[in-house]
């Protein structure tokens, strides 16, 4: 027994891989991009899909709790659109000015020789324009994003009957025997697409470190096995191996990851594995 707890603690200190969440974990949430996004989300219910304006704050609400996304939500209650259009819509018109370039996060991901993947619910083009806003485009191996996880072919394959699913009364008076509908689209915090993301990129989650602002993701993470490190606080929630305040403090919080990129650098830098949707701008 006292073996087998030395043997994991060598084996847990050795990690190989980065997972990164997007936005506001690279770039802070005091940003304004995460207001506006939801800004565009409700403009999208209202214009698009004729939701009334004033069930929009409480529908958002409700759906992005029980769904892991608003768009999600949306399609498990039985909206029909198309993904692209509802991407285009609300991240296409984002004021990505407000994102700046980190040289310094830069300096820090382009100084640990390991491998660093992007894991994102958000669209590859999203993606790629805060990547290049931030300035690094080029710091990791791969996006795994929305397309990655729903290709084109998925978004029309679930047909409804057309009709909504209320769930707002429906959590309100819940209904014994009815169950809230699924949802078509595989996304975080659901572990089955947490563990799809894993396996198109080659990742073993015992030894990565997935960072995460999001409290129900990264216990979603660690479920699945990887070490987990919730972004934007310094409180650790249930579930968060580690908290940081800042992306910027991952030197000070991990500095083992430094110490075995420089004792095995060799070993570590073994190359770039593909991934389905990969770094473009
Ligand atoms: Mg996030």
């Amino acid at each position: 027994m006292e073996f087998e707890d030395r043997y994991r603690k060598v084996q847990r200190t050795k990690y190989d891989c980065l997972l990164f969440d997007l936005d506001d974990t690279l770039y802070p949430l005091s940003s304004g991009i995460a207001v506006e996004c939801l800004k565009n989300i409700g403009d999208y219910m209202v214009e698009k899909l004729g939701i009334e304006e004033s069930r929009i704050a409480e529908l958002c609400n409700l759906l992005y709790k029980n769904y892991g996304t608003t768009m999600a939500g949306l399609r498990a209650v039985g909206y029909k659109f198309d993904h692209d259009d509802y991407h285009g819509f609300v991240h296409g018109r984002l004021p990505y000015e407000k994102i700046k370039p980190d040289p310094v996060l830069r300096h820090i991901l382009l100084s640990l020789p390991i491998r660093k993947v992007i894991f994102t619910n958000g669209d590859k083009i999203h993606a790629a324009k805060v990547l290049k806003r931030l300035g690094l485009e080029d710091c990791f191996e791969g996006i795994i994003c929305f397309e990655t996880l729903n290709p084109p072919s998925s978004s029309s394959e679930s047909e409804t009957d057309g009709r909504i699913f209320d769930i707002v009364g429906h959590l309100s008076r819940p209904n014994e025997g009815v169950e809230l509908p699924k949802t078509p689209i595989l996304c975080k915090p659901y572990v089955e697409a947490m563990d799809q993301a894993l396996k198109i990129a080659n990742i073993d989650p015992q030894r990565t470190i997935f960072f995460d602002d999001s409290v129900r993701n990264v216990q979603a993470g660690k479920q699945i096995g990887l070490y987990t490190v919730l972004v934007g606080t310094s409180h650790r929630a249930k579930g968060a191996d580690y908290a940081l305040e800042s992306i910027h403090n991952i030197r000070e919080a991990l500095p083992e990851l430094w110490e075995e990129a420089e004792k095995s650098e060799d070993v570590l830098y073994s190359g770039k594995v593909a991934i389905e949707t990969p770094v473009t701008a």
